[in-house]
């Protein structure tokens, strides 16, 4: 027998300035922006693709970045950059576009941190942190090479559901205040060969509806959501509903990835048989994961309120701005609440969000920051995740530079830097 082998473990002794965990769209902007600023950044990913839910998630369209009414950009920085990068290279129809291909959107993000010098470790799922004094010491890593144990100075959680803060022993909110209920779990799916002409969402809706009330769909979705994709003849589906207690528990959310499955079938025949343009509509793709839209929210030094988001606060901590309304997908069955900004208007992120009470060299990036249930539902669409990420990134290489905790970065000074280059605060 030649060439047998036992496993060499493999060490990463080397200590990085930053080690951001998760490579979503907040992971990959706070990655880039903590490495422009001189910084080396490993970035640990569990798929073995950037973008989380913008493309392993299949979740579709980037959701509003601009005032209503006035259209005015509120959303810039890296994320901006990033849409026009991919019309560029044939992503999507326009410059600002919020349709984009999630194929290309992938190639664009391997070459976004690749250019900023971050390096990336891809099927790398953090799984511990170990915490000393406030400090997150080390963390473990479960890799196609086996588990590692990594160091950085400052660590980033952008995991999304705040794995890196929660593994290391730090608090959490987890749902809505009454009953601690989240909003539901969605398996996104698309279908190919639409007959787009014909096919009206409208009228696919009131047929689904009658066949709810008929008892023959047991989807607790009220409606039917679709999208019209960037790829001729492709139905974007983000129509499925799993309503479970934590979102985080492996049993739960493996039982609801089966239970979204058969969501998707349910779908797939009522359209097939009922809804004009549907006639020979195939599925093609689902998600490699059910999305979450809401999990663990930590306990930050400061939080966004329901009332930043609905009384448009401008705050003077702001590293970010929203425009996107509260938009909460009934936690406990059928219903959507939705309720938009007033136009010309605009809410702001506070930086104090983002960094974990009792904490000293960690910093959240993402949907996971610090909010009341309601405020999470506004704040967690994809322009403002990257915007918050952007910002973390710039944070955390602010504490390295004057040698501080997270809480003590310098905000005014934070605000300057993240306008320099082209953001909105
Ligand atoms: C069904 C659904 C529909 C939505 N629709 C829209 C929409 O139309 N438009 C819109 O703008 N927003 C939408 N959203 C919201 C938006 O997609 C997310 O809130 C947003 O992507 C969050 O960004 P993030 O970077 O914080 O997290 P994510 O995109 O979830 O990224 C987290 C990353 O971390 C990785 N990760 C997680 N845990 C670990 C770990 N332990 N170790 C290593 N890596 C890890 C994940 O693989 C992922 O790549 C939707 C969300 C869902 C669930």
């Amino acid at each position: 027998m030649a060439n047998v082998r036992v496993l060499v473990p493999k060490k990463l002794e080397h200590c990085y300035d930053v080690l951001v965990a998760g490579g979503g769209l907040a992971g990959v902007m706070a990655a880039i922006a903590a490495a422009r600023e001189g910084k080396q950044v490993l970035l640990i990913e569990k798929y073995g693709c950037l973008g989380g839910m913008a493309t392993a998630g299949l979740v579709f369209p980037f959701m509003r970045d601009c005032e209503i009414g006035s259209g005015r950009q509120v959303n810039a920085g890296l994320y901006l950059s990033m849409l026009e990068e991919l019309y560029a290279m044939g992503g999507s129809n326009a410059p600002h576009s919020k349709q984009y291909k999630d194929e290309l959107l992938k190639i664009l993000l391997d070459r976004m941190v690749t250019r900023a010098g971050v390096k990336v470790l891809f099927h790398s799922k953090l799984c511990e942190a170990e915490m000393t004094d406030g400090c997150i010491t080390s963390v473990m890593v479960a890799t196609v090479s086996g588990m590692l144990r990594l160091r950085a100075k400052v660590l980033i959680d952008a995991t999304g559901n705040a794995d890196l803060c929660a593994f290391a022993g730090l608090p959490f909110q987890l749902g809505r205040e009454e009953d601690g209920l989240c909003q539901p779990m969605t398996l996104c799916f698309r279908f190919a060969n639409v007959d787009m002409e014909r096919f009206d969402r409208r009228q696919a809706t009131a047929a689904y509806q009658e066949l709810r009330a008929r008892g023959e769909i047991r989807n607790p979705r009220e409606n039917v959501l679709s999208f019209r994709y960037s790829v001729d003849h492709v139905l974007h589906m983000n129509t499925t509903r799993a309503n479970v207690k934590d979102p985080t528990d492996v049993e739960e959310v493996s039982g609801a990835e089966m239970l979204l499955r058969e969501q998707m079938l349910e779908m797939y025949h009522f359209m097939r048989e009922h809804v004009p343009g549907m006639e020979a509509c195939e599925l093609i793709s689902s998600a490699v994961e059910a999305g979450i839209r809401e999990s663990r929210r930590i306990v930050g030094v400061s939080c966004l309120t329901t009332e930043d988001v609905t009384g448009v606060r401008k705050r003077e901590d702001s590293i970010a701005r929203g425009a996107y309304g509260i938009d909460i997908h009934n936690p406990a069955g059928t219903g959507t609440f939705q309720q938009n900004l007033p136009p010309n208007e605009y809410y702001t992120v506070p930086y104090g969000a983002l960094v974990p009470v009792r904490s000293h060299n960690v910093i959240v990036a993402g949907r996971s920051i610090s909010s009341t249930h309601e405020a999470l539902s506004a704040v967690r669409v994809m322009p403002i995740t990257s915007c918050i990420g952007e910002a973390a990134g710039i944070a955390a290489a602010m504490a390295i530079d004057g040698d501080t905790g997270l809480a003590e970065v310098n905000v005014p000074r934070l605000r300057e830097k993240i306008t320099g280059y082209g953001g909105l605060v």
